[in-house]
């Protein structure tokens, strides 16, 4: 299976990519903003919960998340050559229960790939991206927020991967094109060192 990770700060761009990445290498794309967007839209239960944490910038309880991955991970799994996580593991426990998950499942992470996009660029197009999408997060000081949890964060779970020689940066700016064909170069040396 190819299990990949897209990793990066709010408005890096993970989004855009890893659908193009899903398509591309025909990857199951699990985005547990995503989800969580969809259930505060149906209303339910879960979604009133993730709304307290989500208008706050704050990131939600572990225990849940979990909860909702486990539940999205199985279904029709076997259609897909693997897994694309966008936005997940965002803590380092999410990480290391993320290793169990896929252990037991016979699968493991292939590769994290770390989007890096400087500050100032993440902070103007998450503001672009309020006007265009009206995503009730995307309001300066919750970007404030988001961007400082993220920057206490990405730390731990990039030395996580890095000591399971799984990860690598990308340069996250540039054209979309520009920066997907960075994506593909990797996942694709990737998938030969596998084959020989
Ligand atoms: P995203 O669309 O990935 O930017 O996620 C939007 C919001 O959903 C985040 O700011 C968090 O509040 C919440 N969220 C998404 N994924 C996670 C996660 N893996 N762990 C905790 N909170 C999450």
């Amino acid at each position: 299976m190819l299990n990949i990770i897209l990793f990066g700060a709010p408005g890096s761009g993970k989004g855009t990519q890893s659908k193009l990445i899903a398509q591309k290498y025909h990857l199951k794309h699990i985005s547990t903003g995503e989800l969580l967007r969809t259930e505060m839209k149906k209303q339910s239960e879960l979604g009133k919960i993730a709304e307290n944490y989500i208008l706050k910038g704050n990131l939600l309880p572990d225990e849940i998340i979990m909860d909702i991955l486990i539940k999205n991970i199985d279904d029709d799994l076997k259609n897909y050559n693997g897994i694309l996580f966008d936005g997940f593991p965002r803590t380092l426990p999410q990480a290391e229960m993320l290793e169990k998950i896929l252990h037991e499942r016979n699968t493991e992470i292939t590769l994290l790939i770390d989007l890096k996009v400087n500050e100032e660029e993440l902070i103007q197009r998450l503001l672009k991206r309020a006007e265009i999408e009206g995503r009730n997060d995307d309001k300066p000081d919750i970007i404030k927020k988001r961007l400082e949890i993220y920057v206490q964060n990405a730390e731990p779970i990039n030395e996580f991967y890095k000591k399971l020689n799984k990860y690598i940066a990308i340069d996250g700016v540039g054209t979309v094109e520009e920066v997907f064909s960075r994506i593909e170069k990797v996942i694709n040396s990737k998938l030969n060192e596998a084959e020989n």
